[in-house]
C-alpha cells in the first residue's frame, strides 16, 4: 500500500493533470491510496428495477428500464437543456440534461432499450431525473449488483464528474494493482476474523454480495478507529512510563480547615466520591491527567478547591485556568471569598491585569507566597513562572486543547498534576476517542434543591404572550437572559438581529434595565455590562453564547433563546444550565421561526423532554453527528472520520480500543516484528500532528 501513497493521481488512466487538481482540491484525493479510499457513502441495490408508476417521494436512487419517446431542447445559451421523454410502459418520465446536450442526443437512440439510473425528483408536479446513469440493455450485465454512491462535491458535478466517474477509476486503477500490503498486524485480523486488506477494497467498491460489503465496511471502521486509539494510548502510556508526577501523600491544615470550618454546605455524594478518585491518582506517583465530567451546576468548582487545598497542604502552589475573562473573574471571587479566610493568597491573572499588579503576582508566585492563581490564557504564558506549581485546573475543556496543557506539564520540573474540568456531556465513545488520553471522573448528582429547569418550545406568532410573561417574572424581582445566535458565517447579519433585539427589549420593557454583552465587545465593556447584570442592577441580559460558560446570576430564572433552531443542542443545554440555579421556578424559552423542519421541531423537543446533559448529548450525537462537538472541542489530536460514525460505531470503538490495549501492554514501543506496520502507520498516518508525548 505504501507505494500507493507516493503515486500522484494524475497518472491514472481516465485523470490527467486538471482533474487530478480538481479532485485534490475539492476531495483531497491526491495519490492512488487516497482514491482508493473513497468510498462510497451507500450503496443501490442494481439488480432491482422500478416501474415509471411506482414513483413516489421516498426514493433515493432508482433503476428504470425503458425506450426514449423524444428529445427536445429548451432555452438558449447557459440555460439549454435537453429534455428526453422516457417510458416504460407504466407512464413517463422526463430525463434532463445541462451538459453536453449535442453529445447526448446523437447517443441515445429513441426506440431502443436502456437502463436508466438515477434520483427521481419532483419539479412542477412531474417527475424527472436529472442526469442519470444511462446503459444500453446488452451491456448491462456488468452493472449488476451493489453499486456504491460515492460523495460528490457541487463543483465535481458541475464539471461533469459523477458517482459513476468514481467507480470506473476506481477499477481501473485496481485492475493494475497485483497484490495490497495487509496493513492490520496479522494477530488483529485473526482475532477479528477482519476480511483481508485485497479483499476489502475489492468489495468496499464493488460488492461480491451484501455479506461481503458488510464485512469489508466494519474492517475499515474497525482499522480507522483502531489506529486513532493506538495513536492516543501509546502517548499516555509513553508518558506513565518516563513521567514521574507529584505524590501528595497527606492532607494537611488547608484542606482541614476548611473542610471543617468554611465548607459552605455539605459536599453532594458525587463530590465526594470523585475528590476521592482525583485525591487516589495525585497520591499514585504518577502525574494525573483527569477530566472531571459534571453537568452544568453539578458544583465542579468546590471539587477543583478541594483538590487544590490538597495541593497546598504538599507544598505546591496551584492555579486554574477558564477560557474567559468573566470567567475567571467569577471562579476568582468564589474561589478568594471562600480560602481568603483560612490565610490562603489568591491572585486573578488576565489579559486586562494593570502592569503593576502583573509585577506584584509574578514576584510572589516566583517566592512561593502566591498560593492560588486563577486567570486566562494568560496564566499559561512563558513570562509567568512559578516556584513549584504542583496542580493545575482548567474550566471548559472543549476551549483548552491538548496543546496548552502540555504547555502546563512544562510549568514545572516534576509536571504539575491537572484536572480538565468540562460541563459538555461527552457520551463514552466520543470520549474514548477524543480524550482517549485522560483519565475520567464524572459528577452524577446534583447539589439538592435544584429545581429542574422547565423548557417550552414557542414560535413568533406566541412572542407576545412570551413577553407578558416575562413582564410577570420581572414585577416578581427576577432578572432575564435573552440570547441570540451570533455563527461566524453570518456575523453581520446575526448582530444586526441582536441589536435590533435590544432596541425591541428595551422599547418593550422601559421600565427596566438592559444590559448587553457580545464577543466583538472589548473585555473591559463586557465586562462592565455583565457586572450590572450580576449585581442585580439591570434586570434584563441581551447576549449571544459568551454567556454560555459559567456565569452564575442565581436571580436569573428565565431565558429566552432566539433562532433556538440555528442552536446545536448541546449548546441549547449550556445556556439553559445559566438558569435553575437556586432563585425559584425557572424557564428556558426556545424561540423558534414558524416554518422547521420536521427534525428541527423533534430535536428541539428533545430539550423540552428531559433536563439530562447525557440525553441531550446522546441525542445531539445521533442526530447531527459528532462533527460539532469535536469542532469546538478542538482537541489537538486533530481527525476527520472517513467511514466510522462515532454515533453509531460505538462497539466498534471499544474493540479498537481493547485490541490497542493489550497491543500496547504487550508491545509498548511497537518494536516486534509484527508490530513494525503498526509504527510505519502511525508516523504516516499522525506524523504531521505534534508528537504530543516528547512535548514535556
Ligand atoms: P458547575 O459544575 O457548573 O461549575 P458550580 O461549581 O458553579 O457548578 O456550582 C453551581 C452552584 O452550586 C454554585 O452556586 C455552588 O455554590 C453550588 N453548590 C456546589 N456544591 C454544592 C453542594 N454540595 N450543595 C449545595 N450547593 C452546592
Ligand atoms: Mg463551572
Amino acid at each position: 500500500m505504501d507505494s500507493l501513497r507516493k503515486i500522484d493521481i494524475k497518472y491514472l488512466k481516465g485523470v490527467g493533470p486538471k482533474r487530478a487538481e480538481l479532485f485534490a482540491k475539492e476531495l483531497n484525493i491526491r495519490t492512488f491510496y487516497d482514491l482508493l479510499h473513497h468510498f462510497p457513502t451507500h450503496y443501490i441495490d442494481r439488480s432491482q428495477i422500478y416501474k415509471i408508476s411506482e414513483i413516489n417521494g421516498d426514493m433515493p436512487y432508482i433503476q428504470l428500464r425503458g425506450r426514449f419517446i423524444s428529445f427536445n431542447t429548451i432555452g438558449e445559451g447557459a440555460k439549454m437543456r435537453l429534455i428526453g421523454a422516457f417510458s416504460d410502459g407504466t407512464g413517463i418520465i422526463e430525463i434532463v440534461w445541462f451538459n453536453s446536450i449535442r453529445k447526448l442526443k446523437d447517443a441515445y437512440v429513441p426506440g431502443n432499450e436502456y437502463i436508466l439510473f438515477g434520483k427521481p425528483t419532483s419539479f412542477n408536479g412531474r417527475w424527472n431525473i436529472v442526469h442519470p446513469e444511462v446503459d444500453n440493455v446488452a451491456s448491462v450485465s456488468a452493472t449488476q449488483g451493489l453499486r456504491g454512491i460515492y460523495p460528490l462535491t457541487e463543483k465535481l458535478r458541475n464539471k461533469g464528474v459523477t458517482s459513476r466517474t468514481f467507480f470506473t477509476l476506481i477499477q481501473t486503477a485496481l485492475s493494475g494493482i497485483k497484490n495490497f500490503r495487509e496493513t492490520l498486524p496479522q494477530e488483529v485480523l485473526d482475532n477479528l476474523r477482519l476480511m483481508p486488506i485485497a479483499q476489502a477494497i475489492q468489495n468496499i467498491h464493488c460488492p461480491a454480495n451484501n455479506d461481503a460489503l458488510q464485512k469489508a465496511r466494519f474492517r475499515f471502521k474497525f482499522e480507522e478507529l483502531f489506529y486513532l486509539q493506538l495513536n492516543i494510548r501509546r502517548y499516555s502510556k509513553k508518558r506513565n512510563a518516563s513521567v514521574q508526577g507529584f505524590r501528595f501523600t497527606h492532607i494537611g491544615n488547608y484542606f482541614n480547615t476548611f473542610y471543617h470550618n468554611q465548607l459552605p454546605f455539605p459536599l453532594t455524594g458525587a463530590q465526594k466520591r470523585v475528590i476521592k478518585e482525583i485525591r487516589a491518582d495525585m497520591g499514585s506517583g504518577r502525574q494525573m491527567n483527569r477530566l472531571l465530567q459534571g453537568d452544568v451546576g453539578s458544583g465542579k468548582t468546590l471539587v477543583a478547591l478541594l483538590c487544590m487545598l490538597i495541593a497546598l497542604d504538599n507544598n505546591v502552589q496551584a492555579c486554574l485556568m477558564a477560557p474567559t475573562e468573566i470567567l475567571a473573574t467569577q471562579h476568582f471571587q468564589t474561589i478568594s471569598e471562600l480560602a481568603a479566610p483560612i490565610g490562603i493568597n489568591v491572585k486573578l491573572l488576565t489579559g486586562s491585569t494593570p502592569k503593576k499588579q502583573r509585577d506584584l503576582i509574578n514576584q510572589q508566585l516566583t517566592e512561593g507566597s502566591l498560593h492560588i492563581l486563577i486567570g486566562t490564557h494568560a496564566v499559561i504564558e512563558d513570562n509567568v513562572v512559578f516556584k513549584n506549581l504542583g496542580f493545575c485546573v482548567i474550566d471548559e475543556q472543549h476551549r483548552f486543547g491538548v496543546v496548552q496543557r502540555a504547555k502546563l506539564w512544562k510549568k514545572n520540573n516534576i509536571p504539575p498534576h491537572i484536572l480538565v474540568m468540562t460541563a459538555t456531556p461527552i457520551p463514552r465513545t466520543l470520549a474514548m476517542t477524543v480524550y482517549g488520553d485522560l483519565d475520567v471522573s464524572v459528577i452524577d448528582e446534583m447539589p439538592p434543591g435544584r429545581q429542574p429547569v422547565t423548557t417550552l418550545l414557542r414560535y413568533e406568532e406566541q412572542r407576545f404572550r412570551v413577553y407578558q410573561a416575562i413582564g410577570q417574572r420581572l414585577k416578581q424581582g427576577r432578572q432575564v437572559y435573552i440570547v441570540y445566535p451570533l455563527i461566524a458565517e453570518n456575523e453581520k447579519l446575526d448582530l444586526k438581529c441582536l441589536e435590533e433585539g435590544y432596541e425591541t427589549i428595551r422599547e418593550t420593557f422601559y421600565d427596566y434595565k438592559v444590559a448587553y454583552v457580545h464577543g466583538k465587545m472589548k473585555p473591559a465593556e463586557k465586562d462592565y455590562q455583565m457586572q450590572l447584570f450580576a449585581s442585580g442592577e439591570a434586570q434584563i441580559l441581551v447576549a449571544t453564547t459568551v454567556i454560555e460558560v459559567g456565569v452564575n446570576v442565581p436571580n436569573a430564572t428565565v431565558m429566552v433563546i432566539e433562532n433556538a433552531e440555528r442552536f446545536g443542542l448541546s449548546q441549547l443545554h449550556q445556556l439553559r444550565g445559566r438558569v435553575g440555579r437556586g432563585g425559584g421556578e425557572s424557564f428556558c424559552i426556545l424561540m423558534s421561526k414558524p416554518n422547521i423542519s420536521k427534525i428541527t421541531r423533534q430535536r428541539l423537543e428533545i430539550m423540552t423532554s428531559t433536563t439530562d446533559g447525557f440525553i441531550v448529548a446522546e441525542a445531539d450525537l445521533k442526530m447531527r453527528g459528532p462533527g460539532d462537538i469535536e469542532g469546538t472541542m478542538q482537541s489537538g489530536i486533530a481527525f476527520d472520520l472517513k467511514i466510522a460514525n462515532l454515533a453509531q460505531d460505538g462497539q466498534i470503538v471499544q474493540l479498537a480500543h481493547n485490541q490497542a490495549e493489550s497491543i500496547l501492554d504487550a508491545d509498548p514501543s511497537l518494536s516486534e516484528p509484527g508490530h513494525k506496520i503498526l509504527a510505519e502507520n502511525l508516523t504516516m498516518l499522525f506524523d504531521h500532528k505534534i508528537d504530543l508525548s516528547r512535548i514535556s
